[in-house]
């Protein structure tokens, strides 16, 4: 399988290139040649197959043949090490829980098997690999704990102090090992320019292996299409065979994207929500045809606030540039702050279950588009990107004592921070690195 940049189909790269450079030089984004379809057998069986066996197939799909048969499923199998459960809600509901790994959010997925990926790819005893990311909050997380104890590789985490969450915080800054946390005297915005900067120095780049981890790499985006198999599996074999539809609560919308992926690759999905907060420029676009993307608005599932999402050009992509095409496949949804908490104390009330900011507004993407098509009988599913103890002043006081803390929390609990106070000088994070 080799891959090309969206913005020329004709500049191919190798799995491993697209891998490190991340980003082509054109600044487009990339993209599998082509799409693989899953023979009917497989679909039909999926009920029958364990999360690990249809990781396998897919990757293996999706891959063809770019890694061998063994090394890739020793990957997938210390990849998805964690289970993605579909929960019942109601009965037009479903809740696909993605926040069961390391970081309780589901962006473990992409960071466990981009970490394995790269360390399958690099030459042992040549040049170790320096991995350096700029932070909000969720990315640092389960990079920190994607890569943790991968040998041959060391992560350099940037995250602007004062400015992410305790466990976010904790969780970024206690592992130790191969991962360093630098808490930068500034913005997110001064870290992510540290870290550009950086990656054009010249004398950095001829001394150490440098590469990124951000979202848009292809090997995060390859991971996140096993669990919409895999939750299709889990509702047919509680032998619900409703047509599917999918609600995302989308950011950057790389989750969404490989939902279409697997859509392309056989999996029966009959339509996809994109749900967003007042970051709403996809749910304008689906229905203007028009995409204005603008800075970022601050809202409560602030891991959604993202003005010009980065793989709107994997979407536009796949749909040929047709926006009919795409909101024939898509609709679009956005919810403010207060249909956020709204959303998050009508499921306390009701279901007895509690949901993160984001979880909601995919909740409330999903009930709207199932009031749009009262007449359809549908198995609704919607994403949770991640577990709400991450998120503990959204919460009033009454859910808060209902919500419980799972062990990952626990074992955050004495752990002893340790980070590297830095002032955003980009000569002082050079002499660090090259320290
Ligand atoms: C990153 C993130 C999202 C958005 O996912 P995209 O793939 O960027 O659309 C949603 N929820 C949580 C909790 C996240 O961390």
């Amino acid at each position: 399988m080799k891959f090309y940049s969206t913005n020329n189909k004709n500049h191919k790269v190798s799995l491993k290139q697209a891998i490190f450079q991340s980003l082509p030089e054109d600044k487009g984004l990339y993209m599998p040649e082509f799409i693989p379809t899953c023979d009917g057998a497989f679909i039909g069986s999926l009920a029958d197959l364990s999360f690990q066996e249809i990781a396998y197939e897919i990757s293996r799909q999706l891959l063809q043949g770019e890694i061998e048969d063994v090394a890739l499923k020793n990957m997938v199998d210390e990849a998805v090490n964690f289970p993605a459960p579909v929960v019942t809600l109601d009965k037009n509901a479903y809740v696909l829980e993605l926040f069961h790994g390391p970081s309780m959010a589901f962006k473990d997925f992409g960071a466990r098997f981009m970490s394995r990926i790269m360390a399958h790819f690099l030459q042992r005893g040549k040049k170790r690999l320096n991995i350096l990311v700029a932070t909000s909050g969720d990315t640092g997380g389960a990079v920190a704990m994607g890569f943790y104890d991968v040998p041959d590789i060391r992560v350099i985490i940037l995250y602007p102090s004062g400015k992410v969450s305790p466990v976010q915080e904790q969780q970024l800054t206690t592992l130790g090992k191969n991962i360093t946390a630098l808490e930068v005297n500034g913005t997110f915005d001064d870290c992510q320019r540290l870290v550009k900067q950086a990656f054009l120095d010249e004398e950095l780049n001829e001394r150490l292996n440098l590469s990124s981890a951000n979202s848009i790499n292809i090997a995060r985006l390859i991971p996140q299409t096993f669990y919409y198999f895999n939750a299709v599996a889990q509702i047919r074999s509680k032998g619900d065979k409703r047509p599917v539809v999918f609600s995302v609560p989308s950011g950057n919308f790389g989750n969404l994207t490989a939902g279409l992926i697997s859509q392309r690759m056989g999996l029966p999905v009959h339509h996809f929500v994109a749900a967003t907060n007042m970051n709403d420029e996809v749910p304008q676009y689906l229905q203007s045809g028009k995409f204005i993307p603008y800075p970022s608005r601050q809202t409560l599932s602030n891991a959604m606030d993202v003005g010009n999402p980065s793989n709107f050009s994997r979407m536009l992509d796949l749909f040929d540039k047709d926006a009919d095409k795409m909101a024939a496949a898509i609709s679009g949804y956005s919810f403010d702050d207060e249909e956020t908490l709204s959303g998050i104390r009508h499921v306390f009330h009701q279901d007895k279950y509690v949901m993160c900011p984001h979880t909601s507004v995919a909740y409330l993407g999903l009930k709207e588009y199932l009031k749009e098509y009262p007449d359809m009988d549908l198995a609704g599913v919607f994403l949770s990107t991640a577990h709400p103890c991450k998120f503990p002043d959204v919460f009033d006081e009454e859910i808060k004592k209902q919500m419980a803390y799972p062990s990952q929390m626990e074992e955050l609990k004495n752990k002893k921070k340790n980070a590297f106070l830095m002032n955003n000088d980009f000569e002082e994070l050079k002499s660090f690195l090259l320290k």
